[in-house]
């Protein structure tokens, strides 16, 4: 988990009487707000918002709210999944802007590799990707075949090529194939999402055995190199790389010991590479978020009763949803950023890095 809800010590459990608002709110204006874009977005996608459970209609943007009470706030159920998780298993379900997500055509035509795109920070990318205008390949690992399949439905519903691309990244022969795949189906590629993790969380050095630390970092660091590596010839200038990091870049969890190690190197990944590629017109950029509700907490990644306060020590007091990080994807990835490269975009809903 990304934040200090991770850490052994006490959290200050903030609980507000404002998600009923909130949601009063949401269910009054979405019905004039609700994507017209296809069914699935929708229907049994639909965001399950709420405190700690049940569903609530998606906010609507025309409106301002109260970011506070946007979306779930702790406490939440605790609860566990075999990793790497399912995200249509969680308890609330995390909102990736199937309902809500309105492209503006900013991607128009784009070819988008996203690896982690079933589910989490890599689904809401690959949403929003789609209803921007892109065609999306997603990775995943085969376990995930129904969170894929819920993504991949969304992106053609706006209209979009979707490419399944299940496999494990942590096999250098598969990433080459994997971006060989992607590159082949759509016709080429010109955004790179390496977003695809894995964090377990442990109390002690002493608990972490080699098989753990060598998965972590074949996952988070060698992966994105493997992959990027294999992009690279097929990459023409204008094309952006992003890579997902975190907050534990800079600021470790007590717990994460070896996964804040790899997230310190896809920052630096980031800062080297866009030194690297800005000479062929490549622009590589981080996303360093802060505590995200995705299945990656409740399948490893967070301690199983740290789950109850994820969030409540951001200054917002809850964290964030996948859509709330979207638009920082499409931003990067967009020739609106084209001054933007070897930044580190944090959003974590206050403190944090960078
Ligand atoms: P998630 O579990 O929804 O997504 C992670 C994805 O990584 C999985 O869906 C899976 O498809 C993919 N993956 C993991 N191991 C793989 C393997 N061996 N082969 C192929 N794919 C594999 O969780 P998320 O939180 O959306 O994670 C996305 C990224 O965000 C990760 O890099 C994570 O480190 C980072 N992050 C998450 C948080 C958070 O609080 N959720 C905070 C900061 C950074
Ligand atoms: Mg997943």
């Amino acid at each position: 988990m990304d934040d200090k809800t991770n850490d052994p010590a006490p959290s200050r459990r903030q609980i507000v009487g404002g998600v009923t608002a909130g949601a009063a709110m949401a269910a009054v204006a979405a019905p004039a707000l609700a994507q017209t874009q296809g069914s699935a977005q929708g229907g049994s996608q639909g965001a399950a918002l709420g405190s700690g459970t049940g569903t609530t209609p998606p906010l609507p943007l025309a409106v301002p709210h109260d970011p506070r009470d946007a979306y779930p706030r702790p406490p939440f159920k605790v609860q566990t999944q075999a990793a790497p998780g399912l995200a249509g298993r969680m308890e609330p379900r995390p909102d990736h802007g199937e309902a809500s997500y309105r492209g503006t055509g900013r991607l128009m035509g784009r070819k988008a590799l996203i690896t982690g795109g079933d589910s989490g920070i890599g689904r809401a990318a690959a949403i929003a990707y789609a209803r921007e205008g892109a065609d999306v390949a997603i990775g995943y690992l085969p376990a995930e075949q129904e969170d894929a399949d819920e993504v991949l439905a969304i992106i053609r519903d706006a209209g979009r090529k979707a490419v399944a691309l299940p496999g494990d990244i942590r096999d250098e022969a598969f990433c080459n194939r994997m971006v060989e795949t992607a590159v082949r189906e759509m016709g080429g590629l010109d955004i790179l999402v390496n977003n695809a993790g894995m964090q377990r969380a442990q109390q002690s050095i002493a608990d972490i055995t080699t098989e753990q630390f060598d998965a972590t970092f074949k996952t988070n660091v060698y992966a994105p190199f493997w992959i990027t590596r294999a992009a690279l010839p097929h990459l023409k200038p204008g094309a952006a790389i992003i890579i997902t990091a975190s907050e534990q870049a800079y600021d470790p969890s007590a717990v994460l010991f070896d996964y804040a190690q790899t997230k310190a190197s896809n920052v630096a990944f980031s800062k080297a590479l866009s030194k690297q590629l800005a000479g062929k017109g490549i622009r590589v950029n981080a996303v360093a978020p802060g505590p995200y509700w995705t299945a990656l907490q409740p399948s490893g990644g967070a301690i199983p009763a740290a789950l109850a306060e994820f969030g409540a020590k951001t200054s917002l007091g809850r964290p964030g949803q996948p859509v709330e990080i979207a638009p920082v994807y499409v931003l990067l990835a967009s020739q609106e950023s084209s001054f933007t490269t070897g930044q580190v975009f944090g959003a974590s809903g206050g403190g944090g890095f960078p």
